[in-house]
């Protein structure tokens, strides 16, 4: 039989269904390519084998009984952000130490109400704070993809990093990943899958560890555009656990694929072609553009002023509410607790070797920009910045505007310790550069592979949309998808 990690969702769940094979057969080839990969690739920081084996033979069943639900059977890897019940669940962090809780995020209680299988949990950044997923106590991910004639060990970008690299090495055939600044699409656009961020409230935050809370939002990655979409129908409800989350019906995002983009109006904003951005991205961008006119989109230039502004100000934002979300993580209550002389002490020497360096980064900035005498020169101002950007894309839709094409990140997957990123903390902030305006805005944002660089690796192109646009964004990608062709690395691990 074929390598059954090769099939994108839809193939297997077609196939799962005429009985090609079994999900237990399914199930056992990401086990058996996991046990392979993961010593060089380090996308998984759990591997929940048995419990996996026992799902799929559930869903087996369900199968046989003409039962099956959208993803029956679809083995899955689940961000180690999200709460699995009675599994591992640390946000990649020290001070989460053998924290199992119990009860199970909204988001994964709907895959599995789905009918899909958990592989395990996926590696990230430390509470999702980072572009390259080296801030991870669990060690860095590397990405499959390495550049042409090269055996450097790149990074497969951050925070969703083992989500995404999971992806890209056929280690699951799906994954739940967060993104709070960019940390879906940017890891997408560097391991050459589909990433999509939804509205801000289109999935239900509860029971996924809060980072940012006014701007995290639950999404997956997939090989395609089409695995997204399935997998966000799933993934998406109203959930009267999170206020946030939007009483509305949630499409078939699959019908959308292959619906045909004739006088649609895509958006070109001047202020995304920033200073020092290569030729390659450029070029790229470019290709975008002409398949969509091609398509018979209408191209429109457009302006968002306050751009610029954006990154400044998500690093105002996210610390803040960082500090404040943060602050649980005492030893009191859940994982790590280092004693100390009393309970102060205690705290402080929990707190000082639970966390690592770029969180222990990330509160200090936080409780310095909240802090009385400061909040209003920062975080009011960047709050303030804030509507200024949303007013900016809800003047562009306003005119007509159906979404907004632009790169997806500045560069490809760069190396492992990078010195320079290392050393200048502001240098590794400019890889969200594209993203963090969409969730600042609360706005769906799209990212996938359009193309290779110079020297092999893939890049990608980021589409914008109205909010609840998703199913606009399935559509106008997949015109993207087809032009563009799909990429998947060599194997070297
Ligand atoms: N890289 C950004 C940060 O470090 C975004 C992270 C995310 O989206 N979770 O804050």
């Amino acid at each position: 039989m074929t390598d059954l990690t090769k099939l994108t969702i839809a193939e297997a769940r077609d196939a799962l269904k005429k009985g090609d094979f079994k999900a237990t057969e399914l199930t056992d080839a990401y086990i058996h390519a996991i046990e392979a990969a993961n010593p060089a690739i380090n996308a998984y920081v759990a591997v929940t084998a048995d419990h996996a084996r026992k799902m799929a033979k559930a869903s087996d069943e369900r199968i046989s009984q003409k039962k099956a639900g959208a993803l029956e059977g679809i083995p899955l890897g689940v961000k180690d952000l999200y709460a699995t019940y009675d599994i591992h669940t640390q946000a990649c962090s020290h001070i989460l130490d053998n924290f199992k809780p119990k009860y199970e995020s909204t988001v994964t209680s709907n895959l599995w109400a789905d009918g899909a299988v958990m592989l395990g949990k996926l590696n990230m950044d430390e509470f999702a704070m980072g572009s390259s997923n080296e801030t991870s106590y669990y060690g860095p991910v590397i990405n499959p993809w390495r550049a042409e004639g090269s055996d450097e060990k790149l990074v497969p970008g951050g925070s969703s990093g083992g989500s995404a690299a999971a992806v890209a090495a056929h280690l699951c055939a799906g994954a739940t990943a967060t993104d709070t600044g960019g940390s879906i699409r940017q890891p997408a656009a560097f391991t050459g899958t589909v990433g999509i961020k939804p509205t801000y409230g289109r999935c239900s935050r509860w029971g996924i560890i809060a980072f940012a809370s006014s701007l995290d939002q639950a999404g997956p990655i997939g090989r395609d555009v089409r695995d997204c979409a399935i997998l966000l129908k799933s993934m998406a409800s109203f959930d009267e656990k999170d206020s946030t989350s939007a009483d509305m019906p949630v499409p078939d995002y699959e019908a959308s694929i292959g619906k045909s983009v004739k006088g649609m109006k895509i958006g070109i904003p001047k202020e995304y072609r920033v200073d020092g951005m290569s030729e390659e991205i450029m070029a790229l961008w470019q290709k975008g553009i002409d398949w969509l006119k091609e398509a018979g989109a209408e191209i429109v230039n457009i302006s968002l002023p306050h751009t610029k502004y954006a990154l400044p100000a998500y690093y105002i934002v996210a610390p803040a509410e960082a500090s404040s979300n943060l602050a649980r993580y005492d030893g009191v209550r859940y994982g790590l607790r280092v004693p100390g002389k009393d309970i102060i002490e205690m705290y402080e020497n929990t707190r000082s070797e639970g966390f690592g360096h770029e969180v222990k980064r990330r509160i200090l900035i936080g409780t310095y920009v909240l802090s009385a005498g400061y909040y209003d020169a920062y975080y009011l101002k960047a709050q303030k910045v804030r509507t200024l950007i949303k007013q900016d894309f809800d003047k562009c839709f306003e005119a007509g505007i159906d979404a907004i094409l632009t790169p997806a990140t500045p560069t490809a997957a760069f190396g492992i310790a990078d010195k320079k990123l290392k050393n200048d903390p502001v240098a590794m902030y400019l890889n969200d550069i594209f993203t963090v305006t969409v969730n600042m805005a609360g706005l769906p944002g799209i990212s996938l592979p359009a193309g290779l660089s110079k020297n092999g690796l893939p890049l990608g192109l980021q589409l914008i949309g109205k909010p609840f646009g998703e199913e606009q964004l399935f559509q106008t990608a997949n015109i993207i998808e087809q032009a563009a062709g799909k990429f998947s690395p060599q194997k070297w691990w």
